[in-house]
């Protein structure tokens, strides 16, 4: 028998090879299996198996089989092939997906080097700054490097051939060794009772006379009559190991090996209330339910003002699916960022459902994603990545806050969108999807009123809680009549003292990071920009550095303006540090934390936080994008924005949209219970057509003015748009291969629109320059996007034949969810 085989890797093609015949009942479609490939070892994916084969050539055979049950079917697998032709990868980069990091057999490249040989070479070297020179030293240095270590220190990408010149005079070796995969199964040791229960009892009398402390052991055991971890024995008892020692010697216990799971807890606790659902959250459920029981595909937007009930909807819908023996999936756009949601669902279904993100442990993920292959677990939450949990017998896929970025994967081939991904994983698997938002993005929304997908609505807040009133406060007016306070206005610093009086609580958003978000010379106009990105630095108070927020680069605050030597630095800009700063001079009684990637980059301490907030420990919490996510908070009555403009004038076509959910969300945290809200966003466009409709609350409003807009500039939901970016660490090499590939795209023109090439707005980051081809294609014309994509996939393959600089990387982005 063969079986063919894809790698996770970027060439598209699979490879046959044969099935030993003692591994044969091991092998089906979708488990791992590890191969010799070239001269490596590599884990790939089976997608076929097959008695014959026509190939000629020497067919090599498999050498071992990873997965005990298959990760995916013959359904998954063409869920997985509309992934990899959609969004232009090979087969086995998509399926890549399915697995958890780590947990793959490979073999990496090392060199092992002679230190001592590789330093005397190094002397002899009479130009110490040549790549031989540099390359000896980092050899002399380290016994053993990687590759990509290597090129590192040396700044050199290209390094192979000197290596193999190396490796021919004995200075080095180049080795490929196996890798065991970083995650592996976790043991304990447990101790259990070796004799019966009868047999242990008739020995007390004697135990108890020598020793008191193996006899709490026995008790305990006995207790509770079965195998205890042996460190939890210890502590429950307050015991050593040398009383078990001696235990195990008398013949009464034994200690085993037993298999455990690593399991991630939430931080964020809350008391799980009794409900009685509404008759509209009744209709939305009972909806989506036909479906769940038809096993019909069918997508749903639900659109559900800020605090109408619809994480109730998803746990009741998931409680059917559950009830029907099938399997849920939950995504939300940041777990980490949404602990409230989780911890919701756990109240519901404890040890059912399993979490999957990026702030566990390796290990907690990879015990996890095989709770969900065992069928231990039966409902999923997590981020984008979620989508792929290897469920066989799906019922339903829940996507919450449906118009979130996050859900965009931005670095990683394939570049797929979770919310679009999870349509066709339910389609595949006939069951319904459902898409939740207070904001649904402008193709959702558009899709519902073209009837491809199904409009549920919930208009209402629960318990007739009222929407929050909402007002904006023009700065141009309140600076001319001298009523600012640094970044206050009167008006909003008047609201918090009021509310701090009646001890209710308030959010404050700032979307930036940082203290300043400019540091410039007042004399000659010179800002601080990052060394390696083409943007400014930001100030960290706290630490008093400057902060790159692209790559990370730190570097102290000058003292004098490099360019002219002047000493008049100024800080410009507003970010949460300095909002934090200054609430805490006006308001020194309050307490007050910030919410940011800086302050909750530590596991679970958002939770933490939130927790202290929903206790009433924390009065004011001051935060980025953050505070916005789906908080849900009675005492909450005042949001304040200290500046509508930090997304405004991002020069992107979803610019409106981002700012008016983002305004949106955030001015429903305030007013979620009997208690009336009230939201303050300071601003200098009040007349901006997207301030307006946050006033009014009319998302209808925003949304019918926006598709205008994207009509009339073709934009999607009309087109669909797919980017080409280059990125290189040489300016040259980078124009080359995006001018080179412009020439072979060139011949779509007339059924796409194709922009010559531009430098990107932020033309440089981590010291790579990039440059962008915008590719639109109409979809009158090209419903599916097929044109699309035949033209870059095409003209991708010319390249990698023709072009000088086939080197660079190019990297397609279809349905991008930013243009910068
Ligand atoms: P959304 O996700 O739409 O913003 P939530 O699901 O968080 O709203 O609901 C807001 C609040 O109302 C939550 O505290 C939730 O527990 C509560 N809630 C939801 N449905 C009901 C109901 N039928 N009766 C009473 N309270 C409800
Ligand atoms: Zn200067
Ligand atoms: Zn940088």
């Amino acid at each position: 028998m063969y079986c063919q085989v894809v790698f996770p890797l970027p060439f598209r093609n699979s490879f046959t090879y044969s099935i030993p015949k003692e591994l044969e009942e091991f092998v089906k479609i979708g488990v791992r299996v590890v191969t010799p490939f070239g001269k490596r070892i590599l884990t790939g994916f089976v997608i076929s198996i097959t008695q014959e084969t026509e190939l000629k050539e020497k067919i090599k055979p498999i050498q071992d089989v990873l997965d005990e049950k298959p990760i995916f079917d013959e359904k998954e697998l063409k869920f997985y092939e509309w992934i990899s032709e959609y969004y232009i990868s090979s087969l086995g980069e998509a399926l890549r997906n399915a697995v958890p990091y780590g947990s793959d057999v490979e073999t990496k490249r090392k060199i092992v080097s002679e230190t001592n040989f590789c330093f005397d070479l190094y002397n002899k070297e009479t130009n110490k700054k040549t790549l031989r020179a540099k390359l000896l030293l980092a050899l002399s240095e380290k016994e053993v490097n990687n590759v990509s270590t290597l090129q590192k220190i040396v700044k050199k990408k290209n390094i192979y051939s000197l290596l193999r010149s190396l490796e021919k005079i004995g200075a080095i070796s180049i080795l490929d060794l196996v890798d065991e995969g970083k995650v592996r199964i976790k043991k304990a040791k447990f101790v259990e009772l070796a004799k019966s229960i009868d047999e242990v009892y008739n020995t007390i009398p004697e135990i108890e006379k020598k020793s008191t402390k193996q006899l709490v052991i026995l008790l305990e055991l006995l207790n509770q009559k079965e195998a205890i971890q042996q460190s939890e024995l210890i502590k429950k008892t307050n015991n050593t190991i040398s009383s078990i020692n001696a235990l195990e010697k008398k013949g009464l216990v034994r200690v085993i090996e037993k298999e455990v799971d690593r399991v991630y807890h939430e931080t964020y606790t809350e008391e799980k209330s009794t409900i009685q659902l509404t008759e509209k959250q009744k209709n939305v459920i009972d909806k989506v339910s036909q479906k769940i029981e038809s096993n019909e595909f069918e997508s749903f937007l639900l659109f559900g003002v800020t605090g109408s009930g619809k994480t109730q909807v998803y746990i009741e819908l998931a409680k059917k699916v559950i009830e029907q023996g099938k399997e849920v999936i939950i995504l939300v756009p940041e777990i980490s960022l949404t602990p409230q949601i989780t911890s919701r669902f756990f109240n519901y279904f404890n040890e059912i459902v399993t979490v999957l993100h990026s702030k566990m442990s390796l290990g907690e993920r990879y015990d996890s994603w095989r709770g969900i292959i065992n069928g231990k677990y039966k409902l999923v939450i997590g981020p984008r990545s979620a989508l792929f949990a290897p469920f066989k017998n799906l019922g339903l896929i829940i996507v919450d806050e449906e118009h979130d970025q996050s859900y965009k994967q931005n670095e990683i081939v394939p570049k797929y969108h979770a919310r679009d991904a999870a349509i066709m994983r339910a389609k595949f698997n006939n069951c319904p999807v459902l898409l939740g938002s207070a904001t649904p993005s402008v193709e959702s929304m558009f899709n519902a009123k073209s009837n491809k997908y199904t409009l549920l609505e919930l208009p209402e807040r629960i318990d007739n809680a009222i929407l929050p009133q909402i007002k904006l406060i023009d700065l141009t007016i309140e600076k001319k009549k001298g009523k600012m306070e640094s970044v206050f206005s009167h008006t909003l610093l008047e609201e918090i003292k009021q509310r701090l009086l009646k001890k209710e609580n308030v959010i404050i958003l700032q979307n930036r990071r940082g203290f300043a978000t400019q540091v410039f010379c007042a004399d000659c106009g010179e800002v601080v920009m990052c060394p390696n990105c083409s943007v400014s630095m930001v100030h960290h108070i706290n630490k008093n550095i400057l902060q790159c927020h692209y790559c990370n680069y730190i570097q102290p605050v000058p003292k004098a303006c490099t360019t002219c030597g002047s000493i008049a630095l100024k800080f410009f800009g507003t970010g949460t540090q300095r909002v934090e700063d200054e609430l805490t001079y006006y308001f020194p009684e309050a307490k007050i934390e910030r919410v940011d990637s800086d302050s909750t980059s530590k596991k679970g301490s958002l939770g933490e936080i939130l927790n202290r907030f929903r206790k009433g420990e924390i009065q004011i919490l001051v935060g980025t994008q953050m505070v916005s996510k789906g908080l849900d908070f009675g005492n909450v009555t005042l949001v304040g924005v200290i500046s509508a403009e930090t997304s405004l004038w991002i020069p992107d076509f979803r610019s409106d949209e981002r700012t008016f959910q983002l305004l949106t969300q955030v001015a429903g945290r305030a007013g979620r219970s009997e208690k009336i809200g009230e939201v303050l966003i300071q601003t200098q466009n009040h007349k901006h057509f997207v301030l307006q409709k946050v006033l009014m609350n009319d998302y209808n409003g925003f949304y019918e003015k926006e598709i205008l807009l994207r009509e009339q500039n073709g934009y999607p939901p009309f087109t669909r748009i797919g980017i080409i970016e280059v990125k290189d660490e040489n300016e040259e090499h980078a124009r080359g291969a995006i001018n080179n590939f412009y020439e072979f795209i060139k011949k779509y023109q007339n059924r796409l629109t194709i922009t010559p090439p531009t430098e990107a707005i932020i033309y440089k980051i981590k010291g790579f320059y990039r440059w962008h081809i915008l590719i639109k294609s109409n979809k009158k014309i090209d419903a599916g996007g097929k044109t699309l994509r035949t033209a870059i996939f095409e003209s991708l393959i010319e390249f990698n034949q023709k072009s000088r600089f086939r080197d660079v990387k190019i990297s397609v982005d279809i349905d991008p969810q930013s243009i910068i």
